[in-house]
This record gives C-alpha cells, sequence and structure tokens, in this order.
C-alpha cells in the first residue's frame, strides 16, 4: 500500500493521532482493559474525513505506528499494511453522524459485558457515571453483519445525538469524544461503572435473602 500522497494532511499532523492510538492503546492493556487481540480504537486526522484504526489481528501492546491503517469515510484504504479492524463499519457509522467525534475506542470488557446480559441501559450508579457518561445503552442487533451493525449503530445516535457510549450486547464497549483519550476515559468509566452496578445488585440480593430468611 502506497503512502499517504501529495495534498494529504501534514505528516506531523498524522504523526499526532497515530502516537495518541498508540499510547492509548498501551495504556488500555496495560490496565487489563483489553486483553488479548481483540478490541480496537481510532482517531480521525483533524480536519479531514480521513480515519485511521488499528490494523486487525494485532493486540493493543502491539500497536505502533505500523499496525495503524488510514481510510476513507468511505472505507477506501489509503494507506497502511494489513487489513483494518473488522469492526471498521461500526467506526465509520459513529464518524458520518458524529462530525464533532475524533476518537473512538472498543473493548471487550467483562463487567460490561456481563451487565450489558440483564439491562437495557448501564445503570449510572454513581454520580460521576451520570454527569460524565449520561445514558449508556445497550445495542442488541438481529443481524450479525457489518451493515446491519452499522445500520443499528447509526439509528442510535440519530435517537441521542448526546450519546458518548454505548455497549453492544455480547461483545463489548464502544466509547465516542472529541479526542482517542477522552474516549479511552469513557470506556473505563463504563466498564467501572458496569462492576460497581453489579456489585451493588449482588449486595441487594444477599440483603434481600437475609431478610427473607430472617
Ligand atoms: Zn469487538
Amino acid at each position: 500500500m502506497s503512502n499517504l500522497m501529495s495534498g494529504s494532511p501534514a505528516t506531523d499532523t498524522v504523526m499526532q493521532v497515530k502516537q495518541s492510538l498508540q499510547s492509548n492503546a498501551k495504556r488500555a492493556y496495560e490496565i487489563r482493559l483489553q486483553t488479548g487481540n481483540g478490541g480496537n480504537l481510532s482517531g480521525r486526522i483533524p480536519g479531514t474525513d480521513l480515519i485511521i484504526i488499528k490494523a486487525s489481528g494485532c493486540s493493543f501492546e502491539q500497536c505502533q505506528p505500523d499496525k495503524l491503517i488510514t481510510v476513507t469515510l468511505d472505507g477506501v484504504q489509503i494507506d497502511g499494511d494489513g487489513s483494518p479492524s473488522q469492526e471498521l463499519a461500526t467506526h465509520l457509522a459513529i464518524y458520518k453522524q458524529r462530525p464533532d467525534v475524533q476518537g473512538i475506542f472498543h473493548s471487550h470488557s467483562p463487567w460490561a459485558i456481563a451487565c450489558a446480559k440483564l439491562n437495557d441501559t448501564i445503570p449510572t450508579v454513581t454520580l460521576h457515571a451520570k454527569s460524565k457518561l449520561g445514558r449508556i445503552p445497550v445495542l442488541r442487533l438481529s443481524g450479525a453483519t457489518a451493515q446491519a451493525t452499522a445500520a443499528a449503530v447509526e439509528a442510535m445516535l440519530t435517537a441521542d445525538r448526546d450519546l458518548c457510549a454505548f455497549v453492544q450486547d455480547r461483545h463489548g464497549i464502544f466509547s465516542l469524544a472529541s479526542t482517542i483519550e477522552l474516549a479511552r476515559y469513557h470506556a473505563e468509566l463504563v466498564e467501572e461503572t458496569a462492576q460497581i452496578a453489579w456489585s451493588m445488585a449482588l449486595l441487594e440480593g444477599v440483603a434481600s435473602n437475609r431478610e427473607r430468611d430472617a
């Protein structure tokens, strides 16, 4: 694949986006927000309709600049070796619906996935989560294709224009923000919130059983 051609964004700008993607992927791996080679993240090159996304098959730990792929909003690959993440269609659906979004983070985080099983929204049980994230809907899909997923994401974002995170059922967190770093913070907060919500529900169950057995 050839490099970005003349008339493309400044090299420094592209490198800044790639460095931000690399550092946020590394951080997410270190704190075990995403282990193995799952998950992905992307960033918009400022002032353009070009997106840089992690390559398919590499872990967050391995997410170096040479593992990052540049695509257009229509999904045409214009730079980078390998293939973009298999979840490119979801990222592009978000960028198309939300011009304010500059970064997207996606992880297969266990508490959020577990919490999504029993709830239509992740309960924002802390004041912090409520103020920073607002509503965190669970996206349940009838079709499994990339096109079906993109269409469902598009419909969800149209219905709620302030959305900054959602959890796809049996899959994981998608968070979106004005920077890649903020998108990662949102994902961390979703996972933390889901863990607290689960813990509170368990404790409430224990208390309720005690009352019943008393
Ligand atoms: Zn995924």
